[in-house]
This record gives C-alpha cells, sequence and structure tokens, in this order.
C-alpha cells in the first residue's frame, strides 16, 4: 500500500462507512444515515485546523459546515459542497468494502459522491497546511445530506443562505461531472392529469361518457403535438425540453364504462420555463381541443433548472484551474439548483464519471480523483 497518495486513503475510509440514504432501506437500519460521514469529515477537517459547525436538517441529520477562515476579516465566501449520502441496498454489501485495484477504486459512493468529498476535502486540507490561505474568502467544506431521496439538505442551507454567515459568492457542488465544469441542467416537472366521465353499464355505453377514451386523445396530444412543439425551442447547453406520459390508470372492468382515468407526466423545463407557464401551455392545448382535464401538481418540492452564468469570475476561474475552455450542461438534477435558488450561484464539478453512480461495480478512477484534488487546491489558492 504504500503508492496510496493521502486522497486515495482519504477515500478508502470514506467509502468504508456506510452512508444509504434511509430512503432506500428500513428504518432503523444500521447501514443508513449521513452522521457516520459527518463525524469523520468534521474529525478531519478538526485536524486540519478548520472549525466545524453542525446544522442539523432532520432529526439525527445534520448538514456539516467546515469553515477555514481568511487571513484577513471574511468578505466572500466559497463553497465546496458534495453531498455525504448514498444509494445502496443491502445485497450491494460487498460495496462497503473499498477495493483498490488497476487504477480504480471500486465500492458503494466511489464516484456518487465520496469522491468529490476526498478531493474537495484534501484540497482544503493542503491549503490549511499550506499556510497561505486567502486574504478575504472563507473557504467552506459544507457537507449535504439527503442528496439522493429529497434534497433536503441543500434546500435548508438554501433557506439561511441570506444570514451573513451562510451566504457566498460561489457553490461547487460535488457530482462527478468527469472534472468539466457544469453550470446547467434542465428542471423537472411532475404534473397528474384527470379526466372524469361517466358510468354506465357496459352493454350501454351510449348512456356513459368514457373517461379513459378521452385520456386517450389528451396522451396523444400530449406525445404528438406537444412534444413536437418542444422539439423547436433550443438551449444551447441543454437541448429541447421533453415531455413524457410515464403512467395510465383508469377504469375497473370491461362492462363498466369508466368514469375516471388519470396519468402522470414528466415534463423536463428549460431555464426560463416555470411549472407555471407548463400549467398553462397543457391547459390551452387541451382547450384548443376542446378536451376536458385537470392538472395536480405531483411534487411537493420542485426541481427548478439550473442556470449559472458561464461568465461569472469565479466560474472563470474554475474553469482556468480545470482547464476548460466552455462550461457544459447535464441531464441530472443535483444539490445545486436548490442552492441557487437560495441566491447563491452554483456549479458543479468533480472527479469520476456519472455514467458509473448508482451501479453495482461503482467506481472511480484514480487519476481522475488526484487530478480533482489538484484542480481544486489550485483554484482555492487563487481565491483573494
Ligand atoms: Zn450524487
Amino acid at each position: 500500500m504504500a503508492s496510496m497518495t493521502p486522497v486515495v486513503r482519504l477515500l478508502r475510509e470514506l467509502v468504508a462507512l456506510p452512508s444509504v440514504n434511509p430512503a432506500f432501506l428500513p428504518a432503523g437500519d444500521p447501514r443508513t444515515g449521513e452522521s457516520r460521514m459527518a463525524d469523520f469529515v468534521a474529525a478531519t477537517a478538526a485536524m486540519a485546523g478548520l472549525s466545524v459547525e453542525f446544522q442539523q436538517v432532520l432529526p439525527g441529520r445534520s448538514n456539516l459546515i467546515a469553515r477555514l477562515s481568511p487571513s484577513g476579516p471574511t468578505r466572500h465566501r466559497i463553497l465546496l459542497a458534495p453531498h455525504l449520502d448514498t444509494v445502496g441496498q443491502p445485497h450491494l454489501d460487498p460495496l462497503l468494502r473499498p477495493r483498490v485495484q488497476g487504477g480504480r477504486l471500486t465500492g458503494r459512493g466511489a464516484c456518487d459522491t465520496k469522491g468529490c468529498v476526498a478531493a474537495m476535502l484534501e484540497a482544503v486540507r493542503r491549503v490549511a497546511r499550506s499556510g497561505r490561505r486567502p486574504a478575504s474568502t472563507e473557504i467552506v467544506f459544507l457537507g449535504l445530506i439527503d442528496e439522493e431521496n429529497g434534497q433536503s439538505g441543500s434546500r435548508h442551507y438554501a433557506g439561511l443562505a441570506s444570514r451573513r454567515e451562510y451566504g457566498a459568492q460561489l457553490a461547487v457542488v460535488g457530482e462527478p461531472t468527469r472534472l468539466e465544469v457544469v453550470t446547467a441542467h434542465k428542471g423537472d416537472v411532475w404534473l397528474q392529469v384527470r379526466t372524469r366521465g361517466r358510468a354506465a353499464h357496459g352493454a350501454t355505453p351510449h348512456l356513459g361518457r368514457n373517461a379513459v377514451h378521452a385520456m386517450a386523445r389528451v396522451v396523444d396530444l400530449l406525445e404528438g403535438e406537444y412534444r413536437a412543439g418542444l422539439s423547436e425551442r433550443s438551449h444551447p447547453l441543454l437541448g429541447s425540453p421533453t415531455v413524457n406520459v410515464g403512467s395510465i390508470r383508469g377504469g375497473t372492468q370491461p362492462n363498466i364504462v369508466p368514469d375516471d382515468c388519470v396519468i402522470s407526466v414528466d415534463r423536463r423545463t428549460l431555464p426560463g420555463e416555470s411549472e407555471t407557464a407548463v400549467r398553462r401551455e397543457i391547459r390551452d392545448l387541451l382547450k384548443r381541443h376542446k378536451l376536458v382535464a385537470t392538472l395536480d401538481t405531483l411534487r411537493t418540492a420542485p426541481c427548478h433548472p439550473l442556470e449559472t452564468d458561464p461568465g461569472h469570475p469565479l466560474v472563470l476561474a474554475l474553469c482556468r484551474a480545470a482547464g476548460r475552455r466552455r462550461t457544459l450542461g447535464v441531464h441530472y438534477f443535483c444539490d445545486a439548483a436548490p442552492l441557487a435558488e437560495g441566491g447563491i450561484p452554483a456549479v458543479v464539478f468533480g472527479p469520476g464519471d456519472i455514467a458509473q453512480a448508482h451501479t453495482r461495480d461503482e467506481w472511480i478512477s484514480l487519476a481522475s480523483l488526484e487530478r480533482g484534488a489538484t484542480i481544486l487546491e489550485e483554484f482555492l489558492r487563487n481565491l483573494e
């Protein structure tokens, strides 16, 4: 193990700590919760001279805030914000024993997103140990809970972002982006559409009104005319918005005219498209075709699109450190959008490839991990 570098050792220890989001396991399963991760990171950060604070979000589940103060008074703040939870199931348990082999580290969370935790923590640690801190920028390692389920960690933090001690000029959210700087992703609106009819005996269908037939026309419109219209809109980093009818339920048996039918719809939005606007355009579409249906939201917490200015000076600085000429858009949602909603410009960045996230043999390339730590260190050293 002589070739184990500090960041690889760090990642190995992190992967060995189960931190499965409680949403994926039965209540009380010993592998759940972010607290093992939070405690370990807190101890590591404290040892490097950072001051540590736990921010309770849910009972027994806290965001971890570790601050490296600047050499002078704090005028700016940067967040390095990976999440502390992972997906996982009991039958994937072998993945909790990390394996380093052939230039890879394999294990649950290796790429999503403990690789980012390790690279970010290592970068802050190097700056702390070097004794050359930024003059006026506080560097904060923000370990977030619950990214894999409800993003309650980032939503909670974002709700406090107007306070002086939490606001920041930029959040670098840790996700495996192959060390690309990501400034945009789509939002996601989930809707339920319902048609109502009038029940009648199957032998006398003319006495009823068939809710399933009405819905068949709604589905055809959404998947046809509506989708065609969406494909004419386009965003330089994200392409076109999309629509998908994901489920349908209606009627009970062959000899009854169904009086009720429900579908669920997933509509991926571009920056600038709100849920209100989406509902309005679907309502208008149905009206034009003289169809009557009700629309309801299927989510309590909306997933907004992310669009951060690629020309933001700190985004440019991160691109320079990463050797990237341009920023990218991605198709997945993460903690960046809730933080941006709270007023903190956010980008997504980290070692590893999202293609290996949530897989049965999740791994990360050690070269990517090392490079990630180096890029982040350089970015932090150039802060004023
Ligand atoms: Zn993730």
